[in-house]
């Protein structure tokens, strides 16, 4: 399916734009038949001879003639011309092997052995189902934080303590979760100084969208430090202290940061690791993921 679709849009590539349209098995079989017939030839070239032999080469490998673009000198690798028919075998393979890559990763990986234009590349990234599915998978994670448009869209910003086991200069937790979408942010931190929180958050916000209300366990002095330094570094956003809605709702939250700490410890003793700086990447994932 995969198949048919990928030569239905690269036929239609090749009809619409003016590129040549890679070779077919059967004109590469007969261009090497020209090419070792010039070769011998003794009498004068036709013009065609002349190109054939100055553009490509045939390359003999256990008895099998394969075309391939004369190297250039300081060119190392043989790079083999793949044929229309086996295009898209040939960039699948490498696709799969490089743990589904992309573009970039596609090409790197291919023009160390193979010629293949780049259309033929880009248009079989559009017909893999498999890249497809974990782009819209990646899509509901990202999208998801963004579209909670409620009108009194609230966030919570939470410090939990852990100077009993610092890593290395981090000595607290940063703790932001999207009220609507549950979806959490952990930051390592240095201290619970107001301006290192709102930094955090900036970039929190500027990536997932700013709350109206931001709302906090670590009392109300706090949270309006912490929106003053906002509104230095972001004096467009306006943001005001909020208290919870509900006392249920409270609890919940202290059973995240609960949650978040037994976690980490888990991690941390997993890994024989203190390092919980990199751990926490590993709990937010695993927080957030849980939601979906
Ligand atoms: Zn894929």
């Amino acid at each position: 399916m995969e198949k048919v679709l990928f030569y239905e849009k690269l036929q239609e590539y090749y009809v619409t734009k003016p590129k040549k349209k890679p070779f077919s098995q059967d004109e590469q079989i007969q261009m090497i038949t020209e090419i070792e017939a010039a070769k011998t030839k003794t009498c004068t070239k036709t013009r065609r001879e002349y190109y054939l032999l100055a553009t490509y080469t045939v390359f003999k490998v256990a008895g099998q003639n394969f075309l391939i673009y004369k190297p250039t000198e300081n060119e190392e690798n043989i790079r083999y011309i793949v044929s229309y028919e086996d295009l898209y075998d040939k960039i699948k393979s490498f696709h799969i092997n490089t743990g589904h890559g992309g573009n970039v990763k596609l090409r790197m990986a291919i023009q160390k052995e193979y010629y293949i234009p780049r259309p033929a590349i880009e248009i079989f990234l559009t017909v893999c189902q498999t890249c497809s599915c974990k782009k819209s998978m990646n899509r509901k994670l990202v999208i998801k934080p963004i579209t909670s448009n409620d009108f009194n869209e609230r966030g919570q910003v939470d410090l939990i303590d852990f100077q009993s086991v610092p890593d290395g200069k981090y000595k607290w937790i940063l703790n932001y979760q999207d009220h609507n979408t549950k979806f959490i942010s952990l930051r390592p931190m240095e201290s619970k100084m107001a301006i290192e929180v709102s930094t955090h958050l900036l970039s929190i916000f500027l990536t997932f969208g700013a709350p109206s209300i931001l709302q906090s366990d670590n009392g109300r002095e706090f949270v309006n430090c912490v929106i003053d330094e906002l509104k230095q570094l972001w004096p467009e956003c306006v943001i005001i202290h909020g208290r919870p809605r509900h006392p249920q709702s409270q609890g919940s939250i202290e059973r995240a940061n609960q949650d978040v700490e037994n976690m980490l410890r888990a991690w941390m003793q997993d890994n024989v690791s203190q390092r919980w700086s990199i751990g926490l990447q590993f709990v937010q994932w695993q927080k957030n993921y849980s939601y979906l």
